[in-house]
C-alpha cells in the first residue's frame, strides 16, 4: 500500500476525470489524500479519500474574459494565493507519500515531487499540446502573455521567493507550464481524438475519459418510453451565464417534439425565466453521465470533459466554443464528422433548430461519433490509467529511496 498526494486547481472540468482514477487506486490498495477547493470536499469524501480543502477563492471568470484579457488582477492574487495554500497544505503535512500526481494546471508539481524526492505524475483534462499540436498555438500565443505576466508580478515573485526559501521550490518557465508533464501523464482521451496523438511519445498516456459512477442522484425521470428525441444542453460549469443563449433555446425547440434537458449552471435562478416551454426540464446542475446514456444530441460548449463524454456513449454534438482550449476541441470534432460548430456570436434559435435538424436526418454524424465513441472506450478508462501509474510506481520507486 502506497500514500499519493492528489492535487487539484480549477473546476468540475478538472476534479470530474480523476473520480474514477481514485477510486481505482483506492480498490488496489492505494492510500490517496486528495488537495482542492472546499466545494469538491463532498464530492471527493464520498470516494473515501482523505480531503484536504483550501478556500477557494479564484474564478477563472473572474480573472479574464473571453478574449483572455486580464479583468480582475484581485483575481490574479487568488491565484496565487491558493498556489500558496496548497503548498502550505502539502509541507506543513506530517505525513510522507510515495508520489504526487497533480492537475497540469498546478504547475509546481513537477517541483514538488522533486524537492519531496518522490514520483510526479500530471493528469491533463485537456487535450495535451507539444510543438505540433498548431491549432493550440493561437491559443498559446494568447495564453502565454497572460502566464508571463503571471509569472512576473510582483505577487508571484514574492511567492516564488517565499517557496523557494521555506521550501527549496523552484519556479517554472512560462512554456514548461505550457507544455508541461510529469514522468507519466494522464490524458482522458483516445490517441485518435487527441490533435497530432502520433506526435507524443510514450510518457503520456491517453487513457479516455474516466467514465465512473459519480454516486449522483438523479431528480428527474430519464427513461423516455415514448421514444421522443432526446436533446441535452450544456455549457458546462464556468461559462454558463448566458442568459439569451437559453432563451434562444427556448425559441429553437419549444415546438419540437422532444425532450430537451438543460443545465445552466449553478449562478442562474431558474425561477428568472420567463416562460419555460413544457417540454424543458432545467436544473442547475444535472448528472450529465446519466443523460448522456439517453441523449440524440449534445449542444455543449466543447469543454474537454463534456465533448469526450458525449463521445463517449456516441452522442453526435452540436458545439457552440465559449472558452480557452473549447474552439480547438469544436474544430477537431467537426473535423472527425462528429459534429456541427457553431460560433457564439451566431447563435440563434433558427440556427440552433437546423443544427439538430441536420444532425438528427444525417446518418453520417452517428456513425462518426461512434467511431470516435469506440476509440475512447477502447482508450481503458481508470483502470488502464491506474494500470499506468502503478508500472511506473512500481519501477520507479527504487530510484527515490
Ligand atoms: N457536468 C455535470 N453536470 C452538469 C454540468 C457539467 O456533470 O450539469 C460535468 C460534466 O460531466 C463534465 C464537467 O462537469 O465532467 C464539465 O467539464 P468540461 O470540461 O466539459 O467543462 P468546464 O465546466 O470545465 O467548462
Amino acid at each position: 500500500m502506497k500514500k499519493i498526494l492528489f492535487v487539484n486547481m480549477c473546476g468540475h472540468g478538472h476534479v470530474n476525470p480523476t473520480i474514477g482514477l481514485i477510486n481505482e487506486l483506492m480498490n488496489r490498495g492505494e492510500q490517496v489524500t486528495y488537495i482542492a477547493g472546499e466545494e469538491f470536499r463532498n464530492k471527493i469524501e464520498k470516494t473515501g479519500a482523505k480531503f484536504k480543502g483550501y478556500n477557494n477563492s479564484f474564478d477563472i471568470a473572474n480573472l479574464v474574459n473571453e478574449n483572455l484579457n486580464l479583468e480582475n488582477s484581485e483575481s490574479l492574487l487568488n491565484f496565487i494565493d491558493i498556489f500558496k495554500k496548497i503548498i502550505e497544505i502539502l509541507f506543513n503535512s506530517k505525513e510522507k507519500f510515495d508520489y504526487i500526481i497533480y492537475d497540469s494546471v498546478f504547475m509546481l508539481g513537477n517541483e514538488v515531487g522533486r524537492v519531496l524526492k518522490i514520483p510526479a505524475i500530471c493528469s491533463i483534462t485537456t487535450f495535451a499540446a507539444n510543438e505540433r499540436t498548431n491549432c493550440l498555438s493561437s491559443l498559446f500565443n494568447k495564453i502565454e502573455p497572460k502566464i508571463q505576466e503571471l509569472l512576473n508580478s510582483s505577487e508571484y515573485i514574492n511567492f516564488v521567493k517565499y517557496s523557494q526559501e521555506k521550501y527549496g521550490i523552484k519556479c517554472p518557465s512560462a512554456s514548461n507550464v505550457i507544455f508541461g508533464k510529469g514522468m507519466i501523464s494522464i490524458v482522458y482521451t483516445s490517441k485518435y481524438f487527441q490533435l497530432c496523438g502520433e506526435s507524443f511519445d510514450e510518457s503520456y498516456k491517453f487513457i479516455g475519459p474516466s467514465i465512473s459512477d459519480r454516486k449522483e442522484d438523479i431528480s428527474f425521470p430519464l427513461e423516455t418510453n415514448d421514444k421522443k428525441k432526446v436533446i441535452y444542453i450544456s455549457l458546462g460549469t464556468i461559462f454558463n451565464n448566458s442568459i439569451e443563449f437559453y432563451e434562444n433555446c427556448f425559441k429553437a425547440f419549444d415546438n419540437m417534439d422532444a425532450k430537451i434537458i438543460m443545465s445552466v449552471g449553478k449562478n442562474i435562478d431558474v425561477n428568472t425565466f420567463k416562460s419555460i416551454p413544457s417540454n424543458f426540464i432545467i436544473r442547475n446542475y444535472v448528472p450529465q453521465l446519466e443523460i448522456l446514456k439517453h441523449a440524440d444530441v449534445f449542444i455543449t460548449h466543447g469543454g474537454m470533459n463534456s465533448t469526450n463524454e458525449g463521445l463517449y456513449y456516441d452522442v453526435p454534438l452540436i458545439l457552440i466554443p465559449q472558452f480557452i482550449d473549447q474552439p480547438a476541441v469544436a474544430n477537431r470534432v467537426a473535423e472527425l464528422g462528429a459534429g456541427i460548430v457553431i460560433e457564439k456570436d451566431k447563435v440563434t434559435p433558427e440556427v440552433l433548430k437546423q443544427s439538430v435538424v441536420r444532425i438528427l436526418s444525417d446518418n453520417n454524424f452517428k456513425i462518426n461519433s461512434k467511431k470516435i465513441g469506440k476509440s475512447l472506450r477502447e482508450a481503458g478508462g481508470y483502470k488502464k490509467g491506474v494500470d499506468e501509474i502503478l508500472n511506473l510506481i512500481n519501477k520507479k520507486s527504487s530510484l527515490f529511496t
